[in-house]
C-alpha cells in the first residue's frame, strides 16, 4: 500500500489525528523500573533475556533467520501488543512492526494517543517463519518462554494480541479470530484484547470498524487502569 494509500484507509476509517494523552501519562511507577531498555546491560533481565536469544537455536526458525526479533518499547510500559512473527522487513532490521503493517500499527496507537515508544512491542515467535507462513506449533511453544518471561518482567496492566496466532497462542483456542476479537480475556490475570493484525487490516477493509470499536475499549480500559 503506498503512503497516500494508506493515509486515506486511515482517514476512511474517521480515526483521530491528534494524540488524545500526554507522552508518559501511561508509564508504571518506579517499582518496575529495574527494567532498561534491551541491549544496554547485561545485568538488567529484559536485557539479558533479549542477549541469551540472540544466539537462541531452539528450533528450525533459527536456520534461516538474519536477525532474531527480540521486541522493542518502553519496558516500563502498562501495555504490550504481541503479533505473530517477524517478516522480511523484520529479519533484516531486527525490529518489529518496521513493515507495513508495521506503520499501520503506529497509526492504530496514534488514533488511541499512543505513540510507538510508549508500549511494548514483540511477537510470540522472535525469528522469521520462511515465505511469512504462520508459524508452526512447536516453534510457538519453542519461543514461549521468552515471550512468558517478556511479560513477566515488563508486567503490563493490559496485553493486546494481534491476529490469530498470537490469540490462539495466548488464549490457548483455535476459535476464529472473528469471534475473538473486542472481547476481553486474559492470560496469566492480565487483561488481553485480541485485535485483528494490521496486515489483515490492510487487505480487508471491511475490517476497520470493528478494529476501531476494539482500539476504543482498549483506550477506554487503560483510562480506567491506576497507574498508581
Ligand atoms: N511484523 C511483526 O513484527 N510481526 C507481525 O506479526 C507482522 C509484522
Amino acid at each position: 500500500m503506498r503512503p497516500r494509500d494508506l493515509n486515506r484507509f486511515l482517514e476512511d476509517m474517521g480515526w483521530p489525528t491528534s494524540p488524545v494523552i500526554q507522552p508518559g501519562a501511561l508509564q508504571a511507577p518506579a517499582a518496575k523500573s529495574a527494567v532498561a531498555d534491551q541491549g544496554t546491560s547485561s545485568e538488567d533481565p529484559l536485557a539479558a533475556l533479549a542477549l541469551s536469544a540472540a544466539d537462541c537455536q531452539l528450533c528450525r526458525l533459527s536456520e534461516k533467520r538474519q536477525k532474531v526479533v527480540f521486541g522493542e518499547g518502553d519496558p516500563h510500559t502498562v501495555v504490550m501488543f504481541i503479533g505473530e512473527g517477524p517478516g522480511a522487513e523484520e529479519d533484516r532490521t531486527g525490529r518489529p512492526f518496521v513493515g507495513q503493517a508495521g506503520q499501520l500499527l503506529e497509526r492504530m496507537l496514534f488514533a488511541i494517543g499512543l505513540r510507538r515508544d510508549q508500549v511494548y512491542i514483540t511477537n510470540i515467535v522472535k525469528c522469521r517463519p520462511p515465505g511469512n507462513r504462520d508459524p508452526k506449533e512447536d516453534e510457538v511453544a519453542a519461543c514461549s518462554p521468552y515471550l512468558d518471561q517478556q511479560i513477566e518482567l515488563i508486567a503490563p496492566r493490559v496485553l493486546v494480541a494481534l491476529g490469530k496466532p498470537a490469540s490462539h497462542r495466548l488464549l490457548g483456542t483455535s476459535k476464529p479470530i472473528g469471534a475473538l476479537r473486542g472481547r476481553w480475556a486474559s492470560y496469566k490475570g492480565i487483561p488481553l484484547m485480541p485485535l485483528f493484525h494490521p496486515a489483515y487490516m490492510l487487505r480487508t477493509p471491511s475490517a476497520k470498524r470493528e478494529a476501531w470499536a476494539d482500539l476504543k475499549k482498549i483506550r477506554q480500559r487503560l483510562d480506567s487502569t491506576d497507574s498508581g
